[in-house]
């Protein structure tokens, strides 16, 4: 079969909620993906940043294959050996006293509204379901009925309401406007430190460091989204370390398991996470052994292989490179480490057809929203594969 037949199944059987690019893969190794046509593309979406290891990572790779060999779920009736060292790795990674697992992001940011809200109750003294959490403008957190309720995209939101009650949203980087927007039933503010889906949006400098400042002043929590930004992906090991700003919570996911499983976390102190109460919250398959252990050994590949400090560099080196392409198309090059974003002109028609033809001289990047592309190779990657790159980015856009 080739790509047609596998495209013509799927838009008979499958519903139709993505408009993917007409590229049918069936293999990838490292930064390169392969088609069922046998054509080789360079991967610069890295499943919305759930492969910063790369593609089948050997070393993760071969803890699935072990772990899977011995017991991969276990439910949590039951202890495992896995889910301890999971915990203890990700608490010595990233300074938080305690973690929860979950599978989705979206469920990952479920879990951090709940726990939110008990401490609003059990700790702020907020009267019974009165507690509101402060969101921004062009977020995105999830797909759930509750994260579509705070969501500011028509589309999202659609005719899937109602909505669940209980948030504010103001617009993003602007503190004047958390301030005014805090009253005495905020429970939290949940942010993502750079709006990756809004079309890598980084909020003004300082900006982070306020909203930490204005929630320890005002008793309010600090959430930070750091699903995509977060695990190296900026160059830095969360998004935040960039205004050195210490979040209450940190909700992480999609490179936690290194594209091989869907692992997601929020990281705490003990004092937050130990909140719940046995029984109040759950997940079937949140902490299976094998999640554990793939994610046990997606972290470590992120340490051992200096992904973070290779994210800063090889994102200098794009940034810059991409920046200096004189093209009519380009309003804007924006971004921290890999998460870039290059944002064009209305006039230039929409980045879709970017993308189309960055595919066709074998470059996967996907438009967010109508205007920007995002370029977010896997961390791994090398200044040669980037130069290979930017050959062709420049060939693109600099096309009438
Ligand atoms: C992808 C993403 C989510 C949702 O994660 P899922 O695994 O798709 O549920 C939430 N927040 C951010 C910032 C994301 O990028």
């Amino acid at each position: 079969m080739q790509s047609a037949d596998f495209i013509e199944i799927e838009e008979k059987y499958g519903a139709h909620n993505y408009h993917p690019l007409d590229i049918v893969l069936e293999r990838g190794e490292g930064v390169w993906v392969y088609d069922v046509d046998g054509r080789k593309y360079l991967d610069c979406l890295s499943a919305y940043s759930a492969l910063n290891q790369g593609h089948v990572h050997p070393r993760i790779m071969a803890a699935m294959v072990e772990q899977a060999q011995k017991v991969t779920l276990t439910s949590r009736a039951f202890r495992n050996d896995q889910l301890p060292l999971f915990y203890k790795e990700l608490s010595d990674l990233t300074g938080y006293e305690m973690s929860i697992p979950m599978n989705s992001g979206a469920e990952a940011v479920e879990t951090a509204i709940k726990l939110a809200r008990k401490w609003a109750y059990q700790v702020k003294g907020v009267p019974r379901y009165l507690a509101e959490i402060i969101t921004f403008e062009n977020n995105f957190h999830g797909r759930t009925t509750t994260i579509v309720s705070f969501s500011t995209e028509p589309l999202y939101k659609g005719d899937f309401g109602p909505f669940t009650g209980g948030f504010l949203t103001v617009p993003y980087g602007n503190i004047e406007s958390v301030k005014k927007a805090i009253t005495a039933n905020t429970a939290a503010v949940i942010l993502e430190p750079i709006q990756g889906e809004a079309g890598v949006i980084v909020p003004p400098a300082g900006f982070l460091k306020a909203v930490r400042q204005l929630c320890d002043q005002q008793n309010v929590l600090f959430i930070a989204d750091e699903i995509q930004t977060g695990l190296g992906r900026t160059g830095k090991l969360f998004a935040v370390d960039h205004e050195n700003v210490h979040p209450d919570m940190v909700v992480i996911g999609k490179a936690l398991a290194g594209g091989f499983y869907p692992v997601s976390a929020v990281v705490a102190s003990s004092k937050l996470l130990g909140l719940f109460e046995s029984g109040e919250h759950g997940s079937t398959f949140g902490g299976n052994p094998l999640g554990a252990a793939i994610a046990r050994a997606a972290l470590r590949v992120i340490v051992e292989e200096k992904l973070v400090e290779n994210a800063a560099l090889m994102g200098e080196y794009l940034l810059d490179q991409l920046a200096e392409i004189p093209s009519p198309h380009i309003k804007e090059v924006r971004g921290k480490g890999l998460l870039i974003g290059v944002e064009l002109k209305p006039e230039a028609g929409g980045a879709r057809k970017f993308c189309e033809a960055l595919a066709e001289k074998g470059i996967l990047a996907k438009e967010t929203h109508q205007h920007v592309i995002r370029f977010a190779p896997p961390l791994i990657i090398d200044k040669e594969t980037l130069d290979w790159a930017i050959v062709r980015i420049r060939e693109v856009l600099m096309q009438k």
